[in-house]
């Protein structure tokens, strides 16, 4: 994602928002549908190795930065889930893939994911990542204590509305996979992990550090 230039990042903005793009060329202007799910992934400095237990990073602490700063902080508020990836074991390579036989494998996911999406669809007519505020406030009320814990996490970091939104909206899909009719003080607590940290949000600490609950 960070090869690209912050310009073209930035556009995102819009389609991520509103689910449209506008184009305005020589006095016309044309709409198009742009619903997207974004997908992306980046390298935490130019040549790769920041943070590598082994190997040692080239770039100077100046050329991360910049790097590092072409995903803004609006465009980072925008995105729900942030996962640190940790260099793979080549062992671990070498025999192929595993699957998450605790979860059923790859089908037994699936069948979750169904469930889950179909038990959204009942309640609110719309998938979570499409509720507007108000269908939030009314579906996404967290239990007593995981209400506590998210507005110490919301003051403490001064989260932007859109912010707040977008963690409710990631818990109640934790608590739809797990079966939950309201939303728990785990729920909370993951979709606080998978927020982003290259700002330093989540109370700066890695969320593979903290072992998330679910591994999407
Ligand atoms: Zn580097």
């Amino acid at each position: 994602m960070l090869e690209f230039d912050r310009r073209c990042l930035e556009s995102l903005r819009e389609p991520l928002e509103t689910g449209r793009v506008n184009i305005s060329r020589s006095g016309h202007q044309a709409s198009f549908p742009a619903k997207f799910l974004w997908v992306c992934a980046h390298n935490p400095c130019p040549c790769g190795w920041l943070g590598h237990p082994a190997k040692e990073c080239r770039c100077t602490p100046e050329q991360v930065r910049k790097y590092q700063n072409k995903l803004s902080g609006p465009l980072a508020d925008r995105l729900d889930i942030s996962v640190e990836v940790q260099a793979i074991d080549h062992g671990a390579l070498l025999q192929g893939e595993t699957e998450p036989t605790e979860l059923g494998g790859s089908a037994g996911l699936r069948k979750r994911v169904e469930e889950a999406r179909t038990v959204q669809l009942e309640r609110q007519g719309c998938l979570n990542g499409e509720m507007s505020a108000g269908q939030i406030n009314k579906h996404c009320k967290p239990a007593s204590g995981a209400e506590k814990l998210l507005l110490a996490y919301a003051q403490k970091n001064h989260l932007s509305a859109r912010a707040l939104h977008r963690i409710c909206r990631v818990a109640r899909t934790l608590a739809d996979l797990d079966q939950a009719s309201q939303i728990e003080k785990k729920h909370i607590a993951t979709a606080i992990q998978y927020r982003k940290t290259l700002g330093g949000e989540a109370g700066s600490q890695s969320p593979v550090a903290q072992q998330p609950t679910y591994n999407p």
